[in-house]
């Protein structure tokens, strides 16, 4: 079923999105994923640019970094495609559109790549020692067990809440979120190398952004905070150019994970803040925008299922298909409410990333 710019598969998001960038006028291109989706269908990351091809000022909009978030981002996309925003873009401007950069995550309802990998802990230097996370590896066979009964996932629930009663809740989601390098099979795993999505965000980067200069960046997130609310989270620590003027841009509700002020644990790795060094020759200024679903401890629920299923489970049996309604719920609010803030708070985030390219008085 279809509901408006959001759609109920994959396939569906894609198509939407190409119709929506051709009636646009859009120039497109597309990157094929080498795996294939729970239907056999082909997976790929699709990209769509409207404005000169050597715009110096170029406005970038992101879905599916996290997979199954990409459910929220492709309707906020064609959504902002179908609204004719483009239109608004001053003449030296342009916009790319990334749909589905986790194509793999997206149609298999999955947070991860198809290599197990958060691709917001994937853009790290893999030359260098990577982040170490002792709290993840005392948690980590409680995280990820190998069956997934009644009793077990009981017995499992009952560590982690030890665990917070010990150290309190925000040391059990920094420790289950923040990252970790060490359980290729567990949860948050950042990777043991580049992931295909992350060659393939830098190619489109290469490719569409070389010229730039002024880069302003949207990626959209969901399952963190309250319901329906979106939080622009900031990439860049207090105290740096980039977080002044990403606060300049979004206002004062904007939070920034390194500051300890945003609903998202302190990670590494994540490919916004390394978007400046990837344009070196651009000022970026970009926000990752974060839609609360469910309360975080069935976001959790649905995630450690998951994990389970791939690692020992069948994703095509009943009891996989129950797992992933899980995880589509802890990430997308099937309700009208939902859906219409989710459009409402990406329309004013844009267009305060386009008024902010337009401004020459920025920090
Ligand atoms: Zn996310």
């Amino acid at each position: 079923m279809t509901t408006g710019p959001f759609s109920a598969s994959f396939a569906e998001a894609r198509a939407a999105f190409v119709e929506a960038a051709t009636a646009a006028g859009a120039s497109l291109s597309s990157h094929a994923h080498p795996e294939t989706g729970p239907d056999g269908g082909a997976l790929t990351t699709d990209c769509a640019w409207i404005g000169p091809a050597d715009a110096a000022k170029v406005l970038v909009l992101v879905s599916g970094t996290h997979g199954v978030e990409g459910f929220c981002g492709s309707g906020a996309q064609v959504d902002w495609l179908r609204r004719r925003e483009f239109t608004h873009l001053a003449p030296d401007s342009a916009v790319l559109l990334v749909h589905a950069i986790n194509p793999y995550g997206f149609a298999w309802k999955r947070r991860v790549t198809h290599e197990n990998v958060d691709l917001n802990r994937n853009f790290v230097d893999f030359s260098r020692p990577l982040p170490e996370n002792p709290g993840y590896v005392q948690l980590a066979s409680a995280v990820t067990p190998e069956d997934w009964s009644e009793e077990t996932q009981i017995a499992c629930r009952r560590v982690l809440l030890d665990f917070a009663r010990t150290h309190g809740f925000e040391a059990l989601a920094q420790a289950m979120s923040g990252g970790q390098y060490t359980h290729p099979d567990g949860l948050f795993f950042g990777g043991s190398g580049p992931t295909w999505s992350r060659t393939t965000l830098e190619t489109i980067f290469a490719d569409h952004l070389s010229q730039a200069t002024d880069v302003g960046i949207v990626d959209f997130h969901t399952g963190l905070g309250p319901e329906g609310y979106a939080e622009p989270i900031i990439a860049a620590p207090p105290g740096t150019p980039e977080y002044e003027r990403a606060m300049h841009w979004h206002g004062l509700a904007a939070t920034s994970h390194a500051g300890g002020d945003s609903v998202s644990a302190q990670i590494a790795g994540d490919w916004l803040a390394a978007a400046p060094s990837l344009l070196p020759r651009a000022r970026v200024t970009g926000v990752a925008l974060e839609y609360g679903t469910v309360p975080s401890n069935r976001v959790l629920d649905a995630l450690r299922a998951d994990n389970w299923l791939h690692a020992y489970g069948d994703p095509l049996s009943p009891e996989g298909q129950a797992i992933k309604a899980q995880m589509l719920a802890a990430f997308y609010i099937d309700t009208d409410i939902w859906r219409g803030m989710v459009l409402g708070q990406s329309l004013t985030a844009v267009r305060q990333t386009m008024r902010g390219l337009a401004r020459t008085d920025s920090p």
